[in-house]
């Protein structure tokens, strides 16, 4: 087992040790051959009649059931990515921070374009190994802390990031659409490509400058992406209070 603790660990035990206090927390640890553990450790101080410490009691118990329960409560099975319930709580999470720092937040919906026909042509089975596909690029385009990827049902993803401006966001979209587009997988029966493609809706806030709350975002990309799915498909619209049309 991996057995170095980060420094600010070992010096917050250390910290609240020499306060006489109880610590607790959780700690993963990846053993040889790469599985993960992990272990809930609460760290107390013995102290004699006087209140002198002569000691310290570590309780340590494995929590790594526990964590796979809760890992599979927020994952949905079919793409392993993150699904609505955490979507839910990611989002209200998200939006308490931007209002907090005052910075940028960004909400995309996507949507595959035809996946009915898909299914009609290429089979439900087929339709679910798209759905992967299609998951993977969206995990893949994904490259910082605060950018997560849901499945948000049947073959509608949500993505959520933070701190980019406008255009920065459009253009992180941009990447989005053709990383799916790369993927390359033939859908002969749509009228947008021979491929399958994906439609985008986007918000961008500033929380320096507006606050939205969940159902705003929410209502405001849907209204983005239906008009992405109305003026041609495969392609972003980013909401404004004019909606515009980019690539
Ligand atoms: P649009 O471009 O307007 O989005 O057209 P669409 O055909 O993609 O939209 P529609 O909502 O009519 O159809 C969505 C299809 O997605 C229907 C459903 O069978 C399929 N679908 C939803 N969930 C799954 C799934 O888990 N697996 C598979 N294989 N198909 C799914
Ligand atoms: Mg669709
Ligand atoms: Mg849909």
């Amino acid at each position: 087992m991996k057995n170095k603790l980060p420094h600010e660990f070992v010096q917050k035990v250390k910290d609240v040790i020499a306060a006489k206090e109880t610590l607790e927390g959780e700690v993963k640890r990846v053993t040889k051959d790469g599985q993960e553990v992990w272990f809930n450790n609460s760290i107390m101080p013995i102290l004699d009649e006087n209140g002198l410490q002569i000691g310290e009691v570590i309780v340590r118990y494995d929590i790594t059931e526990k964590k796979s329960f809760e890992k599979l409560s927020i994952t949905d099975p079919l793409t392993d990515l993150y699904n609505r319930r955490f979507f839910n709580e990611t989002l209200t999470r998200e939006i308490c921070r931007a209002t907090r720092d005052k910075s940028f937040l960004s909400f995309i919906i996507l949507d595959i374009d035809y996946f009915k026909k898909y299914n009609d042509s290429y089979g439900h089975d087929a339709g679910d190994k798209a759905l992967s596909a299609v998951a993977g690029a969206l995990k893949n385009s994904l490259h910082r802390g605060g950018d997560f990827a849901f499945r948000l049902g049947g073959e509608e993803f949500g993505i959520i990031f933070s701190g980019l401006n406008q255009e920065q966001s459009l253009q992180f979209a941009e990447q989005i659409r053709a990383s799916v587009e790369k993927l390359n997988i033939p859908h002969s029966n749509s009228t947008v490509a021979p491929h399958i493609t994906i439609s985008l809706g986007l918000v961008v806030i500033n929380f320096a400058e507006e606050n939205v709350d969940e159902n705003g975002f929410y209502t405001m990309a849907d209204s983005a992406l239906y008009k992405a799915k109305n003026s041609g498909r495969n392609k972003i619209v980013i909401h404004e209070n004019e909606e515009i049309d980019f690539f």
